[in-house]
């Protein structure tokens, strides 16, 4: 009777277990589409190396092949306002 009372128990907190991490990935998957689909279309990227002064259109653009540091995607508007840059010759 000890033995079934046990794995009973040992049941029931696996049960509980798989319920909290379906809700974590519940919750991983909202966050996901919270973000703003738009978010692609007024994006520009920027380098954020000192020597850098351009935003792009496409993280692939060739003035971002020499970027040494990390490339961020901002809004076009913060781009030009917050890092001063100007909109690069070989992809605007
Ligand atoms: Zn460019």
């Amino acid at each position: 009777m000890k033995n079934l009372l046990l794995s009973l128990l040992i049941m029931s907190s696996f049960a509980v277990h798989a319920q909290v991490s379906k809700a974590t990935h519940l919750k991983e998957t909202e966050k996901a589409n919270a973000q703003p689909i738009s978010k692609t279309d007024s994006s520009v990227y920027i380098c954020k190396g000192s020597s850098a002064y351009a935003y792009h259109k496409s993280r692939a653009c060739e003035g971002l092949t020499y970027c040494t540091r990390d490339i961020e995607a901002v809004a076009k508007k913060e781009a030009e306002v917050n890092h001063k840059r100007k909109p690069c010759k070989a992809c605007h």
